[in-house]
């Protein structure tokens, strides 16, 4: 059965398709990118065309009729201004999943399958030499980092493990699996049927576990919503890392004078998970807690979801940087985030004068909290 035989896909795309582009505002990779054909009405258009086949009206699926479709973040801030509801963010994923049955994807994503199983064997491998004495396969809480993390954000974790150690979590301990990554990065791609076998391993390597926290927001959301959808069912609580540490950080020491830090609020946590008062009400223990213009439910993307970085490394920095200009011009200071492809999104892209730190690195900051970096390998920003 073809994914757009579904009757809301199709509506959708009808919908958008005759839209007066209310959203167009919305979007930050068409903004940007300062690429009409890539506002949300437009990509939708164009993928309606593509379903359609209609003669004439360039419905062939090439690489480059089905470039739009990879100018999306997933980062759903066009739901939030759509009268219909309508999910481009989504629905765009099923579009490129149709887009690889037929042969087709985008030239960053080749032999993705092949890179992100080499991915996952390199990043298991680090883990294990990082923190070999933090592993376990079963037990109350475990914490799963995220492939970004493992592969550029080794101090988060090891931030992490310390801020456990202080506030009473040393029973958390780090899940030894095969598998680093959840599986966001194979549905974004297009790989929806290796999306559900990775989800399956997935889903039994964390079956010794009564509760997982996951310092991802976009493998949250998978996992929650689309392990499910593909049939894929989890025995294990799967929540977000400052759902644990909210309610320990009052045992954290804080300054005496209390910094204050801005607050990002990861899109997929924001607008898919839910996770928005948690990272303040932990932050908020140890420092004054700024808003960005764009926040909460309405916050704006850092460039980091749907491939972007991949299929788009311009653009995506691009997004970043815009993100970070309000802080640079009210004089700089820290950003404080709470997924792993977020703080390395806007760390790269951080002017001299913002200092970008994934949540648990910001506690342990905060609190005097001493940690040691352990030794990693190269960074392989190759793939997802
Ligand atoms: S998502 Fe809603 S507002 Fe945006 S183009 Fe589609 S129908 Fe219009
Ligand atoms: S989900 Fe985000 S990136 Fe994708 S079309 Fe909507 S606003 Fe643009």
């Amino acid at each position: 059965m073809s994914p757009f035989s579904s009757d809301s896909v199709a509506k959708q795309l009808d919908y958008c398709t005759f839209c007066p582009k209310m959203c167009r505002h919305a979007c930050p990779v068409s903004t940007a990118s300062g690429r009409e054909s890539y506002i949300p009405q437009a990509k939708m258009d164009r993928l309606n065309q593509l379903r359609l086949g209609h003669p004439g009206s360039g419905s062939a699926w090439t690489t480059e009729s089905t470039d739009p479709l990879w100018a999306c973040t997933g980062c759903r801030h066009c739901t939030m201004y759509c009268e219909h509801d309508n999910e481009p963010g989504l629905v765009l994923l099923t579009g490129r999943a149709v887009a690889v049955q037929k042969g087709v994807t985008h030239p960053a994503l080749a032999n993705y399958s092949e890179r992100f199983r080499a991915r996952e064997q390199r990043l298991t491998a680090q883990l294990q030499a990082m923190f070999p004495d933090r592993l376990a396969t079963e037990g109350d809480v475990g914490y799963w980092p995220g492939c970004d993390a493992i592969d550029k954000g080794a101090a988060d974790i090891a931030a992490a493990l310390a801020v456990f150690d202080r506030v009473g979590l040393e029973h958390v301990k780090l899940v030894d699996a095969p598998q680093a990554c959840a599986g966001y990065p194979l549905l974004a791609a297009g790989h929806r049927d290796l999306f559900r076998w990775h989800a399956a391993r997935v889903a039994a390597s964390l079956r010794g576990f009564t509760k997982v926290a996951i310092n991802c927001s976009a493998c949250l959301y998978a996992m929650r919503a689309q392990y499910a959808a593909e049939g894929v069912h989890l025995r294990t609580e799967i929540v977000s890392l400052a759902d644990i540490l909210a309610p320990a950080a009052q045992n954290l020491a804080c300054n005496l004078q209390r910094k204050a830090v801005y607050y990002h609020d990861p899109c997929h946590h924001a607008r898919y998970n839910g996770v928005i008062e948690e990272p303040r009400r932990a932050l908020s223990q140890l420092a004054e807690v700024r808003e960005l213009a764009w926040n909460k439910a309405d916050t704006e993307c850092c460039g980091g979801g749907g491939l972007l970085p991949k299929t788009m490394p311009a653009v995506a920095d691009q997004m970043a940087k815009r993100r970070l200009a309000e802080v640079q011009a009210s004089g700089g200071g820290m950003v404080v985030t709470s997924c792993a492809t977020c703080t390395h999104m806007l760390s790269r892209n951080a002017p001299p004068s913002v200092e970008v730190a994934n949540l648990a690195t910001a506690m342990a900051k905060l609190s005097n909290t001493d940690f040691v970096v352990p030794v990693t390998s190269v960074v392989d920003d190759d793939a997802p």
